[in-house]
């Protein structure tokens, strides 16, 4: 049985897809105006682990990644770069693609543009509005989130915590905590006609309607980064909730740990933000896959390049041991074989994995036998290419 934490529920959950044998998994994916740093690379990888590990236990995967081209960075860097806003959306979008190949990511199935979806944001809002969970103000949208009972309980905020907060503050705007659904002000150059009048789509609706309309009223594993606990994730539940006709439409809420450099989050204003294009140019995505999930994923990681290199005697042995192969597996490493996955099972326990791997490894050099089939087996699923 696979396992997983789920930020909802705080605890390890036993994991059952909606359907039998498909697991359909939502990634928040990158906002169009730059190269994927290693945060993002972490994020990427990890589902890509989890899909791997998925499909050696016979489940197929579906996977969507939403990609945010409906953002004032996006605009910003169009106008610094005198280029026009969607050919910097599709460069970048061109770019992460090629990031994905780099390292060697091939799960994700489905890749959406914001703003391909605005009439169907557009329905969606009307229908929040239709069920009185939505309200005009001063021309902007909100979530009326005092109306929804379960508001608060991803992120495991009381309503006295939530008021604290004051986000997409306007005039009129009912309570402090209220989500922004569609933003009308005329402060920003770039805007959608709609029946609200002209204005943008807010970021959240953004991804709750690409989720709606790829995979309809459930899906299996929400994935991102922790940082968009709150409020991203919890207004994305709250409008899946009010939207969809499930109680429960998503099973599993899954986040990834934040990579420092430095001790400190990645940024350009700081300068300490890597890009991943660099790192698998310098040191392969192989082994940058044994450097990332020799941490567990929910854990934070302090990134500095000694640490990857570190990990070259690991993946020189990888590489000895498929030279010795042969054609079957001897029971002790199939017991090894075993305990590997039941790792990954108990929520991508990667690091344990990767030890009992290297461990394996040095049973075949020393002249135990292991099958090439159940080596390949195992590089599938970590996504070592060998
Ligand atoms: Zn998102």
């Amino acid at each position: 049985m696979i396992k997983l934490f789920n930020s909802f529920s705080s605890d390890k959950d036993n994991f059952e897809p909606f359907k039998k044998n498909l697991v359909r998994v939502f990634i928040c994916g990158p906002t169009l105006y730059d190269y994927t740093h290693l945060g993002h690379a972490r994020i990427f990888l990890t589902y890509d682990l989890l899909c791997r590990h998925l499909n050696e236990r016979g489940y197929a995967t579906d996977v969507l990644v939403n990609m945010t081209d409906i953002n004032q960075n996006v605009f910003n860097k169009a106008r610094t770069e005198s280029k026009d806003y969607a050919f910097i959306a599709r460069f970048y979008a061109n770019k992460f693609a090629e990031d994905l190949l780099l390292l060697n990511i091939k799960s994700i199935n489905r890749l959406a543009y914001a703003s391909d979806y605005v009439c169907h944001i557009e329905n969606h809002i009307s229908n929040l509005l239709d069920q009185k969970v939505a309200y005009y103000a001063n021309g902007n949208v909100y979530l009326d989130t005092s109306n929804i009972k379960t508001y608060g309980m991803l992120s495991k905020q009381s309503k006295d915590q939530l008021q604290l907060h004051r986000l997409d503050m306007g005039p009129n705007k009912k309570n402090p905590e209220d989500i922004m659904l569609w933003n009308c002000s005329e402060d920003f150059e770039f805007s959608w006609p709609s029946k609200f009048g002209k204005g943008i789509p807010w970021w959240h609706i953004q991804d709750t309607t690409v989720a709606l309309e790829n995979f309809g009223i459930n899906y299996d594993i929400h994935g991102g980064a922790r940082e968009l606990l709150y409020p991203h994730h919890e207004a994305h539940l709250a409008q899946y909730n009010m939207l969809s006709t499930c109680e429960n439409p998503i099973k599993i809420w899954m986040h990834v740990g934040l990579v420092l450099s430095n001790d400190e989050k990645m940024s350009k204003s700081i300068g300490n933000v890597v890009w991943s294009r660099d790192l698998v140019q310098k040191y392969g995505q192989n082994l940058l896959r044994l450097y990332l999930f020799s941490r567990h994923y929910r854990d934070d990681v302090n990134f500095t390049e000694s640490q990857i290199a570190e990990k070259k005697p690991f993946l020189n042995k990888i590489y000895l041991t498929n030279t010795m192969t042969s054609n079957k597996t001897d029971p002790s490493l199939s017991k090894l074989l075993d305990e590997f996955l039941v790792a990954l099972d108990d929520d991508l326990n990667s690091p344990k994995a990767l030890e009992i791997f290297e461990n394996m490894c040095s049973k075949v050099i020393e002249g135990k036998s292991l099958s090439s089939y159940d080596f390949e087996r195992i590089c599938q699923v970590l996504g070592i290419e060998i």
